[in-house]
């Protein structure tokens, strides 16, 4: 490779595709951007995300520092706004009408302190960030699944799957790239079957097989449902079970206790019983 020409990988989501910048003038910000043909997440493709990241390579157009009502000015003066305008709102009305709405790019310091500040000195629990509507409730998951915050497949095994369920995820907005791949999985294999489910009709529908529109909430119960419906149909891997599961008696007794009938599971989720069962059908036989 070329001195200015650097591979590096497109910050925008967790795809992670590989780009080459090929950077002519670093002074300038002149770079331009390319997929990385030899990269295994994208081999070369881009969306249009990743496509248009040299435009924010400039410094132009920027807010690199504080305006208070449109007029630049220095980070005392904007701090001692922002707290007064806290202070008088607190003292009004207390320290739950205000609230944070925090970037899920923090690092984990950063999170510690804005916490603290919140919880610890202004004393209410009013903050959020866009991390909770991202993946939070994956990672929760596969800690307590797998023990560890990491996605057990690779993109390789997506196209080679024969039953993939897409579960509150609009993969074709958020994710276009693995997206593209699926969507060639399918074509190069008309019988990888391709669920959907999630409360809305997403883009992510157009090659699905089957979309369950779940009621919001719901989604753990149409899990329960499934293991309930594995174990009476005989579709368990019991051998595999024993080698590898820890407390499998107690999440089989939930899961029946909360969700051995499909009709009642089907009428809780707001779903067609028919659509229901073909998916438990599916995931059954592959
Ligand atoms: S799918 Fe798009 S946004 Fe996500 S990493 Fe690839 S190019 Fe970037």
């Amino acid at each position: 490779m070329s001195a200015t020409s650097i591979k590096t990988t497109c910050p925008y989501c967790g795809v992670g595709c590989g780009i080459v910048a090929q950077v002519s003038d670093a002074e300038q910000h002149l770079v331009e951007i390319h997929g990385d043909a030899s990269h295994p997440a994208n081999f070369g493709r881009l969306c249009s995300k990743g496509a248009n990241l040299a435009d924010t390579v400039s410094l132009e157009n920027r807010l690199l520092y504080p305006e208070v009502d449109g007029e630049p000015c220095d980070w005392d003066t904007a701090l001692d706004q922002v707290a007064r305008g806290f202070k008088t709102v607190i003292e009004q009305h207390g320290p739950d009408a205000v609230a944070f709405y925090v970037s899920g790019q923090l690092l984990t310091e950063d999170y510690y302190v804005a916490n603290k500040l919140m919880k610890g000195f202004i004393g209410s629990a009013n903050i959020d960030t866009n991390s909770r509507l991202c993946m939070s409730s994956a990672v929760v998951g596969y800690k307590r699944a797998f023990g560890a915050d990491a996605v057990p497949c690779s993109y390789e095994d997506l196209e080679q799957a024969e039953l993939l369920i897409l579960i509150g995820a609009n993969t074709a907005w958020c994710h276009p790239i693995a997206f593209q791949r699926i969507r060639k999985a399918k074509e190069d294999n008309p019988a990888l079957k391709i669920v959907v489910i999630d409360p809305r009709q997403t883009a992510s529908c157009d090659i699905a097989d089957l979309h369950l529109p779940v009621k919001p909430g719901m989604d753990g119960l149409i899990f329960n449902g499934l293991l309930s419906y594995l174990h009476f149909h005989d579709a368990l891997d019991r051998a595999f079970i024993a080698d590898h599961c820890e407390g499998f008696v107690e999440a089989l007794a939930s899961a029946i206790g909360d969700a051995a009938d499909s009709s009642e599971v089907a009428a809780h989720c707001g779903l067609n019983q028919t659509d229901l069962l073909l998916f438990y059908r599916w995931f059954a036989e592959t």
